[in-house]
């Protein structure tokens, strides 16, 4: 596995791969470190679709708020590279922030309203910072896919709406949330849970599991909220939203809508911020049974 901490490192190291008859299929997994099974896993989807797998490991301080973890992001980058060369990664890219913001930068991707509810209303200019690092990490590695987890569907949204209304050549591929067994989502913010917290933590999954026995968005949200205001109420997270939405436009689904939605949730579980969600589908409701004609009586004998 090679490892470029440059651009022009990244660029000879591309213009080295293997060249087939045909350009080799390039993926891409954007990651900022700390890497676990959920990064892993994203790195096991790439593989089976391409010849080539580029990770990169960034920690974006553009995504960071002032009052938000920048500096305590968990930054593991040798115990990265081992999982991720173990993993099938074929290229790493690791840059400092100073190749990615070189002094006098200007330009940067705004998200728009799809940024500015849930997570964008928690973390003002959240997604404006995803987007343009992602702008540049894709125009920087030119991938043919790249592969982000549903974990984070906000992000995931966003992120396909800047292809298609940026026209960015490359197929996003959105993998499946991995969980620990016991259902809490894999997060590189996890490590920072005490016990008590790891345990209380587990309220956000189950809410959502609640959620999605219903079937209807207000029911649904109903459930999710029954479980999380036991938990709220005895101090053990501070909740942040629920919400059932569209999963595409992020927007809340109206209460006689059917099909698939998302449940998303976010809270504080001590001084860790822990988001989730799971896919939903809301069923046409029954066709009405038809009405049971009425037997005729036989007259009352008198
Ligand atoms: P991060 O390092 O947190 O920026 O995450 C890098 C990529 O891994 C993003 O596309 C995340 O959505 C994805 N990811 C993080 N955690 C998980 C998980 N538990 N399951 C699936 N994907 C994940």
């Amino acid at each position: 596995m090679k490892v470029a901490t440059s651009i022009s490192e990244l660029e000879l190291a591309r213009s080295e791969l293997p060249a087939g008859i045909t350009p080799p299929v390039i993926a891409y997994v954007p990651t900022m470190g700390a890497l676990h099974d959920g990064h892993l896993s994203l790195v096991r989807l790439a593989r089976g679709i391409a010849d080539v797998v580029i990770m990169s490991i960034f920690v974006n301080p553009l995504q960071f708020g002032p009052n938000e973890d920048y500096a305590k992001y968990p930054r593991t980058l040798e115990r990265d590279l081992k999982k991720a060369k173990k993993a099938g990664v074929d290229l790493v890219f690791a840059p400092t922030v100073a190749e990615i913001y070189p002094a006098g930068r200007q330009v940067s991707v705004r998200a728009g309203a799809i940024g500015d509810v849930l997570e964008g209303a928690f973390r003002p200019g959240h997604f404006d910072g995803v987007l343009t690092v992602v702008l540049k990490l894709l125009n920087i590695v030119r991938p043919s896919v790249a592969i982000f987890g549903r974990k984070d569907a906000q992000q995931l949204a966003c992120i396909r709406r800047m292809v298609r209304d940026l026209n960015v050549d490359v197929d996003i591929v959105g993998a499946p949330i991995v969980r620990e067994e016991d259902g809490l989502a894999m997060s590189s913010r996890n490590r920072f849970l005490s016990p008590t917290e790891r345990i209380s933590a587990l309220v956000l999954n189950a809410s959502l599991r609640a959620a999605a026995q219903e079937s209807s968005p207000a029911a649904a949200l109903a459930a999710a909220e029954r479980l999380l205001a036991v938990a709220i109420e005895a101090g053990e997270i501070d909740l942040d939203y629920i919400s059932v939405v569209n999963g595409t436009t992020m927007m809340p689904l109206p209460d006689d809508y059917t099909g698939p939605g998302l449940a998303v949730v976010a809270a504080r579980v001590g001084t860790t911020r822990l988001i989730d969600n799971t896919e939903l589908v809301f069923p046409e409701p029954d066709v009405a049974e038809p009405a049971t004609v009425p037997v005729p009586q036989p007259p009352l004998m008198p």
